[in-house]
């Protein structure tokens, strides 16, 4: 870290330390006179570290600042800015706040990790601003593919900035209140928009996202006309979605079934949150069986083609309950983040080869996104009207391609932002608005209950684990260095256990390099060795372990071309 905090007291500061890399783990933090408010602390997809499916950002960085964290604030229920907090939360120790639905759907998850009791949750009022320190925060609602996402708008004694959290501008959303424009297009004339921190992700996407109410038309229209069963994988979180494929079930006269605990979880707690009434014509998976084939549609998880999850489970035909056959469809009411193509193809794959049809959004109009096109962008800078933009929300060609979309509509200064930077914001002039640091940034990943780095030893082992395997060897041998036994050699995912050549070949080497050994030290040599004590028998076993590897090592490297993880012990007793 090469930022002076005490020099920098009076400024204001913005620091991502996620999600500015990257589409996920948003994590940002706002600094003015000494104190810091967090936005936003969420996770992300991990790939190529085995067994870790989930990051979370570094926070080594608010260890040092945490007395004047004064709480996060959460903008919405998506995993991107929530799903973090059961994994950081004892490190930060703050009140958390926001909405009514993002408390309840939260909760849900904390009990998981008996956290429930323990973290301060306060719901936020969206008529009433929000006083933290030096900071005035008013919540502006907008759209986007869940109800209750809330845009920060923060203000000082300086100036004011609109963190946007995650937009669209849709007419029609379908389940909850449409975006606040008016609100921001009044601070935009009366130019009290000094900064505005704004969502990158379809800034690459030429036009106007289309509407959440519009799509129902066209899966209507899809549904309506279809024999057999039919299945709709969507975003678990997607609560508008799930209400849209339940009315248009309703109107087709079929009976609903959530496949998918995630699915199951958010429908209680939209219940909860007064999102969806109770709907007597949701059936659980085990009632199918008393149902005609067309009178069902089940609405399952799994959309990104996850192992567990429901989708994949009906394509491999290993459902507990649910049996789709020849002829049957499965809506993919989602789109491909990217990273899971592959994952996803696999499922559309193996639903082909059964006959099995799918759709996808390339095929028909079956998904809206939740973010901001281009033109979306163009409205929000020009009703903002900020001297700053700094895009979020993205990877580096979505924040690129943001911050041009803001300078093609006459904002002063754009910065495009890293994890880690460290941007001080004039509110006097913008112009100056700059990097000045940088703190330290970087991944976890979240392995079972834990946090590991993504460069421990720990991922580097699984890593020669998963692709050499491993050779487990051990021998016992007397004082005088003679084997005991025959050596005990044990492989795991590195030759087949059919070539019996090798192990032999092992254990051969093995006896050689003992008697070696053993032959070297001689009788004169033993009875030195008996009379400085055991530490030199580790010395001498850490010898034979070393020469042992060497030889393994060269005969895996000639037989297989690679070289297996090898646990070598000898024992002298
Ligand atoms: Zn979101
Ligand atoms: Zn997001």
């Amino acid at each position: 870290m090469n930022l002076n905090l005490i020099k920098y007291k009076d400024d204001f500061l913005f620091i991502p330390l996620g999600g500015s890399n990257e589409i996920g783990m948003n994590l940002n933090l706002y600094h003015y006179k000494g104190k810091w408010l967090m936005v936003d602390c969420g996770v992300g997809f991990a790939y190529d570290s085995p067994g870790i499916d989930m990051m979370t950002p570094d926070i080594s960085f608010i260890k040092n600042i945490k007395k004047d964290l004064l709480a996060i604030i959460i903008t919405h229920i998506h995993e991107d800015h929530i799903g973090a907090i059961q994994y950081l939360w004892n490190d930060i120790g703050v009140d958390v706040y926001t909405t009514e639905l993002a408390k309840n759907f939260l909760l849900t998850k904390l009990v998981e990790f008996d956290l429930h009791k323990k973290i301060p949750i306060k719901i936020v009022n969206s008529k009433k601003d929000l006083k933290l320190g030096p900071f005035n925060i008013e919540f502006l609602g907008l759209t986007h593919s869940v109800p209750e996402m809330q845009a920060l708008y923060i203000k000082t004694n300086q100036g004011n900035i609109l963190h946007t959290g995650d937009w669209k501008f849709d007419p029609n959303p379908v389940i909850g209140e449409i975006s606040q424009k008016d609100k921001i297009n009044q601070y935009g004339i009366d130019k009290k928009i000094d900064a505005i921190i704004c969502d990158s992700t379809n800034a690459t996407t030429e036009g106007h996202s289309k509407s959440e109410g519009e799509l129902y038309y066209s899966l209507k229209k899809i549904i309506a006309n279809r024999k057999g069963l039919i299945g709709v994988t969507t975003f678990a979180s997607n609560i508008a979605r799930i209400s849209t494929i339940a009315r248009i079930a309703d109107e087709v006269n079929r009976k609903i079934v959530l496949a998918g605990f995630s699915l199951r979880r958010l429908y209680e707690v939209g219940k909860k949150s007064g999102y969806f009434k109770d709907n007597n014509n949701i059936i659980s998976d085990k009632e199918i069986k008393f149902y005609d084939k067309n009178e069902i549609l089940i609405i399952c998880t799994g959309c990104q083609g996850e192992p567990l999850a429901a989708t994949r489970k009906i394509a491999n035909d290993c459902h507990p309950t649910i049996r789709f056959s020849k002829g049957d469809l499965m809506i993919f009411s989602s789109k491909i983040i990217p990273g899971n193509e592959k994952k996803i193809y696999e499922v559309y794959d193996i639903f082909a080869k059964r006959q099995i049809d799918v759709i996808t959004e390339k095929d028909h109009f079956v998904h809206v996104s939740g973010h901001p096109y281009k033109d979306e962008l163009i409205e929000m800078y020009q009703i903002a009207q900020p001297k700053i933009a700094i895009p979020v929300h993205g990877e580096f060609i979505h924040t690129k391609v943001n911050a041009e979309i803001a300078k093609s509509q006459n904002v002063e200064k754009t910065i495009q932002p890293e994890n880690g930077m460290v941007i001080k914001i004039d509110f006097k002039e913008p112009k100056k608005s700059s990097q000045i640091g940088s703190v330290i940034s970087g991944y976890l990943g979240v392995d079972g209950k834990n946090l590991i780095s993504l460069d421990s030893l720990i991922i580097k082992q699984r890593r020669k684990l998963a692709y050499a395997g491993i050779v487990v060897i051990s021998a016992n041998l007397n004082k005088s260095l003679k084997l005991l036994d025959k050596p005990y050699v044990k492989a795991f995912g590195s030759y087949d256990i059919e070539q019996e050549f090798v192990e032999d070949m092992i254990i051969d080497e093995i006896t050689k390099i003992i008697k070696n050994f053993s032959r070297s030290n001689g009788n004169s040599k033993f009875n030195f060795i008996k009379k400085i004590g055991s530490s030199q028998y580790n010395k001498i076993s850490n010898q034979i372990e070393k020469a042992i590897l060497v030889a393994i090592n060269k005969i895996f490297k000639d037989i297989m071309g690679k070289k297996p993880f090898c646990d070598i012990k000898i024992w002298i007793s």
